[in-house]
């Protein structure tokens, strides 16, 4: 059985080295063929360089680079197109994700399971990210109909069919939390203590993380859209209801004007309440716009790896 070990890399040239070193060990510990398939999501520091040595000294190594930086979420997708192991995993360089569990997942994985998820504890995060996270695992699990848990992350093992399976998503907004719990198959999770990052830093800011819990809400379902329909009609009944109220009111004492700061305040109201729901429109017609565009995920600078790749040209000077 051969495992391909797929890693996203960006900004990772301080950490490349060890990892390679200590997911080698692991590997050759456990026995199994492997292959690692380096990523370069398009880093401004030396990381293609220090693949390039890795691939020269190491002949299971495959990496490819990105011509600019395209995301993780791209960066996965190159590399499960490139991995032809029987079993993927896929994890992250910054040695976040421990090398041991691999073990614990390939056993799991021989009782049946195609996909084994590893699930971090948030020890070590700033309490407003956990508090963060909370809320909005609360939120999108009403809002989109694949369940998402809360510290499940891309740190997971999938089997050759799942990997076919989520290849043939080729949804230009992707959301692979999503698009893994959409394939289904049978699936386990465990738990392990979150590492604290050792080198570098979290490519994640603030905005970043917003961006994708949007993405996460809105690229799965039209629920969102539901909603607002919902929003818009409750509001109405109320409007209805007042309306018949000042109408009834007038009719039996006369008219009289005051009310002048309630008025504006339904006006306002109502104008955010719109505001919203054309947003949220807006963002389904955006992601219409960039699906209808076919542009590939990714393009591709350099690597050493030739399987044909029908989504991205690649433009390797060889
Ligand atoms: N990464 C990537 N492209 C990006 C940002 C991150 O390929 O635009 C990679 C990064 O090199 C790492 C993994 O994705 O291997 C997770 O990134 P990071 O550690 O910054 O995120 P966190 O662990 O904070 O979720
Ligand atoms: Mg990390």
């Amino acid at each position: 059985m051969l495992i391909s070990l797929v890693v996203p890399c960006f900004n990772e040239e301080e950490i490349l080295g060890c990892f390679h070193t200590r997911v080698t060990e692991q590997m050759t510990r456990l026995g199994h063929d492997f292959q690692l398939v380096y990523v370069d999501d398009g880093s401004a520091d030396r990381t293609l360089p220090v693949l390039e040595e890795l691939a020269a000294t190491d002949p299971r190594t495959r990496y490819l680079s990105f011509s600019r930086n395209f995301g993780k979420e791209a960066a996965m997708l190159a590399g499960l197109q490139h991995a032809d192991g029987d079993a993927v995993v896929i994890m992250d360089a910054d040695l976040q994700h421990p090398p041991e569990l691999i073990g614990r997942m390939l056993e799991e994985h021989a009782h049946g399971y195609d996909q084994v998820i590893a699930r971090r504890t948030r020890r070590g995060d700033r309490l407003t990210r956990t508090l963060g996270a909370r809320a909005y695992y609360w939120l999108i699990n009403r809002l989109v109909d694949v369940e998402l848990v809360d510290g499940v992350g891309d740190f997971r093992l999938l089997s050759r069919r799942t990997v076919d399976a989520v290849l043939e998503l080729t949804e230009y907004n992707r959301f692979s939390k999503g698009l893994f719990a959409w394939v289904g198959f049978p699936t386990t999770t465990f738990g392990y203590e979150n590492a604290v990052r050792e080198q570098g830093s979290s490519a994640w800011t603030f905005g970043k993380l917003l961006n994708y819990g949007l993405d996460g809400l809105l690229s799965f379902n039209n629920k969102p859209l539901r909603a607002a329909l919902y929003l818009g009609m409750v509001l109405m009944s109320v409007a209805l209801v007042y309306a018949a109220w000042i109408v009834g009111f007038a009719l039996m004492k006369g008219v009289d004007t005051p009310g002048y700061v309630t008025l504006i305040v339904v006006v306002t109201a109502l104008a955010g309440v719109q505001m919203v729901i054309v947003g949220v429109v807006g963002e389904y017609v955006g992601r219409i716009y960039y699906e209808v565009k076919r542009r590939p995920h990714f393009l591709v600078k350099a690597g050493n790896t030739a399987v044909p790749n029908q989504q991205a040209r690649e433009f390797v000077r060889r």
